[in-house]
């Protein structure tokens, strides 16, 4: 069974294809800059041997349909699949799904007016996921698609977690609550903890830490979100790339008057101009670590601000949870930084994390735990797959809906 996994962005669209009886990538790639006068298209292909073999070209793809069009015509020429009804259906990555979806939606008409709706939770994404959604239907009428939300995972969170301390009909009537984000990423790591330990994941308490260009935290108990800590947006929680996270909420007003910045300007300056970037003037870690090694001191800042927030974190979700089983470091800089990781964990033995340097150090594409002998808990480095996760959660849609039967 042959499932395509599609993250449609406003000029891009990203693209994976599964074979899904072995769990095996056969192609992925992007196309960038739609709708410009020169599109790239870099693509990776597996042979028969698991080897990989990368390219990039350039050419002009003036729209998402093209686009399409375009990655059909590749993986036909590619021998990939032979017709676009090789395909058992079609992933897409939906940003936002707000209340309404818990899980992996099969979509029809009635769906797509859904998720017009949710446009107002993610005006920067929602439309170009819908943009890619109505392609895809157009191009493969007859293959199911599916939806696949980064807020499905923490529709779990209760209320206690998921308001904010505001007038309730703002909740009520606006929908402003905690969304929670990178789900597919938390649940994916979740589940790889779960196997790891040969334990079914609704037995485990577990603090996922995805640290990427965006980063979150989620607190798993029993095998579901209790508490992340992106919010109704991606903006809240973590120092990341280019976000601030947590910021005292009055800022915006102080900023309003004092400078008088307008709305737009402090919506770009928290979420592109913050975080890392905003300290040290670089948002990509591999940089900043060369910087702090040359004696810059706004880079070494930049790094004990991002680990001192994410101990904070670390700390709250223990108490969340009581009983923690394992802490998991994913993402870029979590799958990679073993500095990073280690000035995390140093410091938190009160809570039975501690690590050994020896074991920190490896690289690995698969599962590791890093713990030492005195750990109580395992701590789990995880590269994690969220384009598998959603073709496995689109072939479980689709097993459970009529297309199966
Ligand atoms: P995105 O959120 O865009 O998916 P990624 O998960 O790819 O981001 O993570 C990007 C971040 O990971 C960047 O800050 C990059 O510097 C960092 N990163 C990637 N590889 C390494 C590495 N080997 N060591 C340290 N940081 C790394």
């Amino acid at each position: 069974m042959k499932i395509l996994v599609l993250n449609s962005g406003s000029s891009s669209i990203k693209y994976s294809v599964f074979e899904m009886d072995e769990l095996l990538i056969l192609a992925s790639g992007i196309i960038e800059k739609i709708g410009e006068t020169q599109s790239i298209h870099q693509y990776c292909l597996a042979d028969t041997d698991g080897k990989t073999q990368e390219s990039t070209i350039a050419q002009l793809v003036p729209d998402h349909q093209q686009g399409l069009a375009k990655i059909i015509q590749f993986l036909q020429k590619s021998a990939v699949i032979q017709q676009a009804s090789d395909l058992a259906a079609i992933g897409h990555r939906v940003v936002h799904g707000g209340e309404k979806f818990h899980q992996p939606t099969l979509i029809d008409k009635t769906i797509l007016m859904e998720l017009r709706k949710m446009i107002p939770l993610a005006p920067l994404h929602n439309p170009a996921n819908l943009t890619g959604i109505q392609e895809a239907m157009k191009f493969a009428k007859n293959i199911p698609q599916v939806a696949v939300f980064d807020t499905a995972f923490h529709q779990s969170i209760p209320a206690h977690a998921f308001l904010y301390a505001i007038p309730k009909e703002l909740y009520e009537q606006a929908g402003i609550r905690r969304y929670g984000f990178h789900g597919t990423s938390h649940h994916y790591v979740a589940k790889q903890a779960a196997k790891f330990l040969g334990k079914p994941l609704r037995s485990l308490n577990l603090i996922t830490l995805h640290l990427g260009n965006g980063g979150s935290v989620t607190a798993i108990k029993q095998g579901k979100s209790v508490d992340t800590s992106m919010g109704m947006t991606p903006l809240e929680g973590l120092i990341m790339g280019t976000r601030s996270g947590d910021i005292d909420p009055a800022i915006p007003f102080y900023l309003n008057k004092n400078p008088g910045m307008s709305c737009d300007e402090i919506n770009t300056l928290l979420n592109q101009q913050s975080g890392l970037k905003g300290i040290c003037g670089e948002n990509d870690m591999r940089t900043i670590h060369a910087m702090a090694d040359t004696g810059d001191k706004s880079a070494q800042l930049a790094i004990d601000m991002y680990c001192y927030r994410i101990k904070k974190y670390i700390g709250a979700y223990c108490a969340v949870l009581g009983k923690v089983d394992a802490l998991v470091f994913t993402g870029g800089i979590g799958e990679n930084d073993e500095q990073i990781r280690e000035t995390i964990c140093a410091g938190l033995s009160f809570f039975g994390i501690s690590i050994d340097p020896h074991k920190n150090a490896m690289t690995s594409t698969k599962i590791i735990d890093i713990k030492d002998k005195k750990s109580t808990l395992s701590v789990f480095v995880i590269p994690t797959d969220e384009e598998l996760e959603i073709a496995m959660q689109t072939m479980m849609c689709i097993e459970n809906s009529s297309f199966s039967q």
